[in-house]
């Protein structure tokens, strides 16, 4: 059986940049809603006992096991990206990132922007990531459920760009949350820990 793992912090613990009515909903509402709909997919089939990443990788592009795919890649995402967040963090970052973002995307001001706009301009449902690709840094978007990991790329931070995100907070100003959540919340030590993997 799948669980939905505990939330790093309290549900006022991002407030005032995604209040604790947004973290209750998105968390305890749509995050588990997702690790329920996993656990009845997987029900009786070969995933039942699967690792999380074994069921998304298994699954990514397979039209015919698209629930499993989204559901699961859903439950890790959620996951990853509260753990992205940090009340009382976000600016810039130091260390390797540091000179990784400099070389890599020309600086902590280009990166602000184009993470941002990656953000923003993801069409519909998706995520904005920061990722490690190849020995470098990259910034990509992707639609819905998909993860950048089933293309060999190393998530090192994401925001959520769901409407359900943000919708409480901002209604429709996608760009107010996405670069409060830069400025105030990004949590670079996670980023760090993430690099050193990759
Ligand atoms: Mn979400």
């Amino acid at each position: 059986m799948f669980t939905l793992p505990p939330l790093p912090y309290a549900e006022n613990a991002l407030d005032p940049v995604i209040s604790a009515n947004t973290l209750s909903f998105h968390y305890g509402k749509h995050h588990k809603a997702y690790v329920d709909n996993l656990n009845n997919l997987a029900k009786g089939t070969e995933y039942e006992n699967a690792p999380l990443e074994k069921v998304i990788r298994d699954t990514a592009g397979k039209p015919e096991k698209i629930g499993l795919f989204n559901n699961s890649a859903q439950v890790w995402n959620h996951t990853f990206y509260w753990s992205c967040l940090k009340g009382g963090a976000g600016g810039k970052p130091g260390g390797r990132i540091a000179q990784m973002i400099e070389s890599d995307l020309g600086g902590f001001d280009a990166f602000k922007k184009d993470f941002a706009n990656a953000c923003v301009t993801q069409f519909g449902s998706g995520w904005g990531w920061l990722v490690a690709e190849g020995g470098k840094l990259k910034i990509m978007k992707t639609p819905n459920a998909e993860p950048p990991f089933i293309k060999g790329a190393t998530p090192l931070l994401t925001v959520d760009v769901w409407e359900h995100a943000y919708y409480l907070d901002y209604q429709n100003r996608r760009p107010d949350y996405v670069n409060a959540v830069i400025d105030r919340l990004l949590n670079w030590d996670f980023a760090a820990e993430n690099l050193a993997r990759a």
